[in-house]
């Protein structure tokens, strides 16, 4: 009788031992113990014997259930301790991992530059001065010198506006005028005008709108002198002492003389390439001595006082600083695009 049982318990020990989980396990109790299992069914065909050999096979078969209950429990108790500890590992949470950072605002680059440029003047004394961008032609223009038959003023140029003798401003000029007129004759009138200008021009290195800043200063004795060296000093501290910088005459109504600030192309360091057609140098402002008619128009008596003015697109200041060689995705609102100068430039912008 015992070597019955044995054998029961030898052949389920086996099977429970290639059982890799609960479900296994199960299948296994099915098989021996369930409504339809091998000792079940045995059990169930003890009626059919005589009552001596169904006492003996009705306890050998008992004993082999036990068993198999016993050795099938021990097998799930196992298994389920082990499966509780995948779970656990699985669900273990890791306090040192990073969390996910909320994305952080940012100024756009243009504002960057554009601040940049403000921190510059304000520390060498200018102040901040603003104009309205629908302006009128008097300030845009004739103020400036810019007389009626300039190709500035023709229609394929300039935004005119459905109202007689208002345009939106080509230029952040105009302020030089209103500067002046605020400053009601006192002096010296130092002022910068940071400001959208509108123009019709759109490919990759114009757009309809863009930012200029404007420069002023009028006082007694202002020379050129004094002009290059406030832009040498805005060059430094914006492109870094190693720029090379040069003048040339240039023309412009409202200055005489008048002066281009070019500096090395920064596509091939001077040596001469398309960006720079050849030159080694690229172009980034225009300024000169205020015009006399422009000191008269200010309010400002040009045998008394003189004065220097510039102005720079800040879009263009913004590709050389950010080495683009398109201005439109500055525009485009790309966040990627837009988070991803200082990883360009390892320049610290504010
Ligand atoms: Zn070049």
């Amino acid at each position: 009788m015992s070597d019955q049982i044995s054998e029961v318990g030898q052949i389920l020990a086996q099977q429970l031992a290639t059982a890799e989980d609960s479900a296994a396990v199960q299948e296994i109790r099915t098989e021996w113990v369930g409504r339809r299992g091998r000792i079940t069914l045995a059990l169930k065909e003890l009626g059919k014997l005589d009552p001596e050999t169904r006492r003996t096979q009705g306890q050998i078969l008992n004993a082999a259930r036990e068993q198999a209950m016993r050795l099938i429990n021990q097998k799930l108790e196992q298994l389920g301790r082990v499966e509780e500890d995948i779970q656990l590992e699985r669900e273990r949470l890791d306090m040192t991992i990073r969390g996910q950072a909320p994305r952080v605002g940012l100024l756009h680059p243009l504002t960057r530059v554009r601040r940049l440029l403000e921190d510059v003047f304000l520390r060498m004394g200018f102040s901040l001065a603003y104009g309205p961008e629908i302006e009128t032609t008097w300030y845009n223009f004739e103020a400036l010198n810019i007389p009626e038959d300039h190709p500035a003023r023709d229609m394929q140029d300039s935004f005119f506006v459905d109202v007689p003798h208002m345009v939106l401003r080509t230029h952040t000029s105009p302020v030089q005028i209103r500067g002046m007129e605020a400053a009601q004759g006192k002096l010296p009138v130092k002022i910068i005008a940071p400001g959208r200008v509108y123009r019709r021009d759109d490919d990759a290195t114009h757009t309809p709108m863009f930012h200029q800043i404007e420069g002023l200063v009028v006082d007694r004795g202002i020379t050129l002198g004094d002009l290059k060296g406030t832009l040498l000093a805005m060059t430094t501290a914006l492109l870094g002492d190693s720029i090379e910088t040069r003048f040339r005459p240039s023309y412009f109504p409202f200055t005489e003389p008048s002066v281009e600030m070019d500096v090395t192309c920064a596509a091939c360091g001077g040596k001469g390439c398309r960006t720079c057609k050849g030159t080694g140098w690229v172009e980034i402002l225009g300024s000169g001595l205020v015009h006399p008619s422009v000191l008269k128009n200010g309010g400002y008596d040009p045998q008394k006082v003189s004065g220097f003015a510039f102005g720079l697109g800040i879009e263009r200041l913004a590709m050389r600083i950010f080495g683009l060689d398109d201005m439109r995705p500055l525009y485009q609102n790309d966040v990627e695009f837009l988070t991803g100068f200082e990883r360009y430039t390892g320049r610290p912008i504010l």
